[in-house]
């Protein structure tokens, strides 16, 4: 053979579409997850609330692993680990959700695979008990990307999906959050607008999500939310729109996202940071930091993000005081933290 035609052949088989092997992309597997971002200080969480975070997002992880270890897909994982949190009270998302100004719960979830860029996302749902499975559905089993409101209700519902009454996503902790932070807003000099901007970040935070690097190289993320606290009827947040909320791309990295939602829209942030790794030859963390560090911050954005490529990297920046978060690396040990100064 011609050493042209051989050198050629060879390239053809390192840059096929065959699965990659656990070699090729660092570690075999790899996932990162967040529970939100926002003032979580030591001063604000007592030892039993730390431990229950923490014991929640380990299960999180946990239910990750197995799917990926038993060599089911990144997008498979990302349900998996997500739907732990949806189910626990702890989490703004599923129940546990945030109260909207009327007192009730609209949920928003999103999911991006990375190889060809299939998504599913659903925004404002009451009824549907996991979220991000409604958006599975929408990405693997309808023609459209986003479906919203009474519209995503109907397709739960065909598709067979389980619906609670809204009142199943409620919580004490967050009517109280939702009666605080309506007595704030009304006792504010400020126009009801700008009164809403000061609120603390634990009133308006607390999204899941989680991103994901199957055993082929797969990369997907994935995020569901009830989006803020006091919220209006009808707004919809980052969390559902695909580049805001969640992205993946395989050729660069997988993101969700976690803050104040109108910024994550304007900036587009979680594509903007797999622009960079994609256009600028960006680590993931220099990426992340440059956009939750520069971009976001400069902008006046409060948040966090969780970045994974198809190496396993993982980055997970954020410029609030905590956010809940946790990865692993195929077998290796599970790391949690949920403050600042925490690695
Ligand atoms: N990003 C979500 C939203 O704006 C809120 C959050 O992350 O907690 O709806």
């Amino acid at each position: 053979m011609k050493k042209t035609l051989l050198l050629s052949v060879l390239a053809g088989a390192l840059i096929g579409s065959a699965p990659l092997q656990a070699d090729d992309h660092g570690v075999e597997y790899a996932m990162a997850i967040h529970g939100g971002a926002g003032t979580i200080t030591r001063a604000n969480l007592t030892d039993e609330q730390e431990q229950a975070y923490k014991d929640k997002l380990n299960e999180a992880l946990e239910a990750g692993r197995a799917v990926l270890k038993d060599g089911g897909d990144s997008t498979t994982a990302v349900i998996a680990a997500i739907q732990v949190m949806e189910e626990s009270p702890l989490f703004n998302s599923g129940k546990g959700a945030v109260y909207t100004w009327d007192g009730e719960h609209e949920l928003d979830a999103s999911l991006m695979e990375g190889e060809r860029g299939n998504a599913g996302a659903v925004a404002g749902v009451k009824t549907v008990k996991s979220p991000i499975e409604l958006a599975r559905e929408v990405m693997e089993e309808s023609v459209h990307v986003m479906l919203s409101g009474e519209g995503a209700e109907q397709f739960a519902k065909q598709q067979g999906l389980e619906q609670v009454d809204n009142s199943y996503f409620n919580t004490e902790r967050r009517y109280q959050q939702l009666l605080k932070a309506k007595e704030k807003i009304k006792a504010s000099e400020q126009p009801e607008q700008q009164a809403w901007e000061y609120l603390d970040l634990d009133y308006k935070y607390g999204t899941v999500g989680a991103v994901a690097v199957d055993k082929n190289g797969l990369l997907s993320a994935g995020t569901s939310t009830g989006g803020m606290t006091a919220k209006r009827y009808g707004r919809i947040g980052d969390s559902p729109i695909i580049g805001a909320g969640t992205w993946a791309d395989n050729d660069s990295c997988a993101v969700s996202a976690t803050g104040h939602g109108e910024y994550f829209i304007r900036f587009h942030v979680a594509a903007d940071i797999c622009s960079r790794v994609k256009y600028k030859g960006l680590s993931v963390s220099e990426a992340g930091d440059e956009v939750i560090h520069g971009v976001l911050e400069q902008a006046g954005g409060t948040g966090g993000v969780i970045i994974i490529d198809a190496d396993g990297n993982v980055a997970m920046p954020f410029n609030t005081e905590g956010m809940y978060r946790g990865y692993f690396k195929g077998d290796g040990d599970t790391h949690i933290a949920i403050y600042n100064e925490e690695e």
